[in-house]
């Protein structure tokens, strides 16, 4: 089957008691057993099946054993985070998505779980960061604001020597474009908010584990916590997820006319986007994924020139998000990196004149316009 076939008719694809073609929003809690401890599904936390249809969906488009649904990308963070205990250690990116570093540093700090966070595109800067209680690396590439890419299959290697898991959030690539599970990964999740959904109209979280084991421990875990997706949630998901494929190929087109009108560009400075040749991880993404995504960060001279230029803006949506139908436009020094002390910003490269968008389905030509009306 390919992608796109997949994204329709992959997971469940019908529903196996009507025919509907439309997996039904089964908006019940519990379901009468056929006798004490005979039945199909017990409790809508342990399982419900609207969600398991999505469930099944997306560990069959990411090419895994098990798939998860939760009530957000972060709730599905915590869950990959609760397979540790007390007293390991883990290896993250350094600019991961600010709510995952959030997490890490305020809350499962309190809990014993001990992180390092490491520029993941330097491969020694991975290995010298092991430690003998460490248990896995956890990578987002591309990386937002910067769009950092990771080589994938090499830290793989890396972490089966060293018997440590690999874990993917593959929020920004989707499974679309990259698979990190055939190089290597034993967990991958999505923000399901972003792409998956696509519509800005649901906050949603994914898991997908390569192997049964860790799909048992994680159903247990999710289970036991209990942070899972209400059916409809489930539901509108899925309805995203049939239009991903023709939606990432249109927003990969429009990216790359903007990339380059934002490179000819006199009021702009430095643009960030993988899909450009000079992008020192480009070699590596065209090796790891079939697409660059639909995000790209530029700078302007200054804080107050980036504001100026979000106060024109038309068709770009000042808000936080990305991956939406509509285009988003942001500053991430006062937005998602504003928790990020300046200096350490500055340091990691995100500029005080930094804006970065998520291109949407818009026609291309009045989006361009849009941009040039604003930077002039
Ligand atoms: C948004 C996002 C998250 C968090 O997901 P929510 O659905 O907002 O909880 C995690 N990782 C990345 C890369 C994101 O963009």
């Amino acid at each position: 089957m390919k992608k796109k076939t997949r994204l329709i008719h992959g997971g469940v694809s019908r529903d196996p008691y009507t025919g509907a073609v439309s997996i039904p929003i089964y908006q019940a809690s519990t379901f009468k057993q056929d006798g004490v401890g005979n039945f199909k599904y017990e409790y809508a936390r342990t399982g419900n099946p609207t969600r398991e249809a999505l469930e099944k969906l997306i560990a069959d488009i990411e090419g895994g054993k098990r798939g998860f649904a939760f009530g957000s990308g972060m709730a599905a963070i915590t869950a990959v985070v609760q397979l540790f205990s007390s007293g390991d250690h883990l290896i993250l990116t350094d600019d991961v998505y600010g709510g995952t570093f959030r997490v890490m540093t305020k809350v499962f700090n309190r809990f014993g779980i001990d992180v390092t966070f490491v520029d993941t595109t330097d491969l020694n800067k991975v290995k010298e960061a092991i430690l003998p209680n460490t248990k896995a690396i956890y990578i987002e590439t591309p990386t937002n604001p910067l769009l950092k890419i990771t080589d994938l299959q090499a830290v793989s290697t890396i972490a089966k020597e060293q018997n440590l898991m690999l874990i993917v959030d593959n929020t920004f690539s989707t499974p679309y474009w990259q698979n990190p599970i055939s190089l290597g990964a034993d967990i991958v999740l999505h923000s399901a908010t972003k792409y998956l959904g696509g519509h800005s109209d649901v906050v949603a979280g994914l898991l997908v584990t390569a192997d049964e084991k860790i799909g048992e421990e994680l159903h247990f875990i999710q289970n036991s916590t209990g942070g899972v997706l209400g059916p409809q949630d489930s539901w509108l998901l899925m309805r995203g997820i049939k239009t991903l494929g023709i939606r990432m190929e249109e927003i990969e087109a429009n990216t790359k006319v903007i990339a380059e009108f934002l490179t000819g560009h006199s009021a702009v400075g430095k643009v960030f986007y993988p899909g450009f040749e000079s992008h020192p991880g480009y070699e590596v993404h065209k090796r790891q994924a079939e697409g660059f995504g639909g995000m790209i960060s530029f700078t302007v001279e200054s804080e107050e020139k980036a504001l100026t230029l979000l106060n024109k803006v038309q068709y770009f949506t000042l808000a936080e998000s990305l991956g939406a139908v509509e285009s988003l436009i942001s500053i991430p020094a006062l937005m998602t990196h504003a928790s990020i002390p300046r200096e350490r910003r500055i340091e990691l490269g995100i500029e005080d004149g930094l804006v970065r968008i998520s291109v949407g389905l818009e026609d291309v030509e009045d989006l361009l316009e849009d941009l040039e009306n604003a930077l002039a």
